[in-house]
């Protein structure tokens, strides 16, 4: 049985996440962190009744007061960092969900989990048809070079693009056969209206309320298109990786960025 802190526990995706924990029996919350709800019981938050673990806004004090294996970050881009240097710092093993993890943050990241010898599971997506989605835009990349994607998102998610379209393009990008430039003369009548670029790959970022996680990947040649489409309608979809995650972060060497690494 592994002792669980959730960061962000009263988010949308923490909130989730402490559910999956009570209905496992592998798992156990020991700890909630977050800036939200500090004193309150996050159980009773999410309507369980019978159980207490108090939500707190210090994670150092959590790991001091409490027995803790893993913790499973979900929180924002702005606070993700300091997480992970305490974490790992205090020789804790570590699954992060939460996006905008730049390289640089990786490299550093990776530095850290070997010099405190702790083990960290980084993923921008726990979806299993995601984690398909970018393995088949890969594939499609090689015989089909003109692509764009388009990636959706509720309204109150921080970050753009999503860390899955990011991911998306690189692999994309590192399979794709050298593009000819184009000869056309762009205008933008509006700024960035012709979307982003991560690789070479234009990205666009479409943020609405409504939507939970959706992105289509279009692949173009000489009179055809290709679309490869993603939509998460229930995030209870992104449990069935973090079950993959959680099973194999005390068997991984440092750092493991993305989920098909345990996927065949
Ligand atoms: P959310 O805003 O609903 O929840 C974030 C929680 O973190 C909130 O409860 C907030 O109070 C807390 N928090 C933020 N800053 C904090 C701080 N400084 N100290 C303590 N608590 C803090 O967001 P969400 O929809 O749950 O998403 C969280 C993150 O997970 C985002 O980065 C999102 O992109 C990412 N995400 C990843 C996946 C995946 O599969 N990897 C899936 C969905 C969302």
């Amino acid at each position: 049985m592994k002792n669980v802190v959730v960061n962000g526990a009263c988010g949308n995706m923490g909130k989730e996440v402490v559910k999956y924990i009570f209905n496992s029996n592998k798992a156990r919350l020991t700890g909630a962190f977050d800036r939200n709800y500090v004193g309150e019981n996050i159980f009773e938050l999410i309507g369980i009744k019978g159980i207490e673990v108090l939500i707190k806004n210090d994670l150092e004090e959590i790991i001091n007061e409490k027995d803790v294996d893993v913790i499973i970050d979900f929180t924002s881009p702005t606070v993700v960092m300091d997480n992970i240097k305490i974490t790992l710092n205090n020789n804790i093993n570590m699954i992060v969900g939460t996006t905008g993890i730049t390289d640089v943050d990786l490299k550093k990241i990776k530095r850290l989990s070997e010099i405190n010898d702790s083990n960290i599971i980084i993923a921008p997506n726990f979806s299993i048809g995601a984690v398909l989605m970018m393995e088949f835009s890969r594939k499609v990349a090689k015989y089909m070079d003109d692509v764009e994607i388009i990636e959706m998102h509720h309204d109150n998610k921080v970050d753009s693009p999503s860390g899955t379209s990011l991911m998306t393009a690189e692999k994309i990008a590192k399979n794709i056969n050298k593009r000819k430039e184009s000869e056309i003369n762009y205008i933008e009548q509006l700024d960035s209206v012709r979307g982003g670029q991560k690789d070479g790959i234009t990205i666009h970022s479409v943020r609405l309320r409504g939507l939970v996680a959706h992105q289509q990947v279009i692949f173009g040649s000489e009179g055809q298109t290709l679309t490869i489409k993603h939509d998460i309608y229930d995030r209870s979809s992104f449990m069935v990786g973090l079950g993959i995650a959680l099973d194999n972060i005390d068997n991984i060497e440092g750092l493991v960025y993305g989920l098909e690494h345990f996927i065949n």
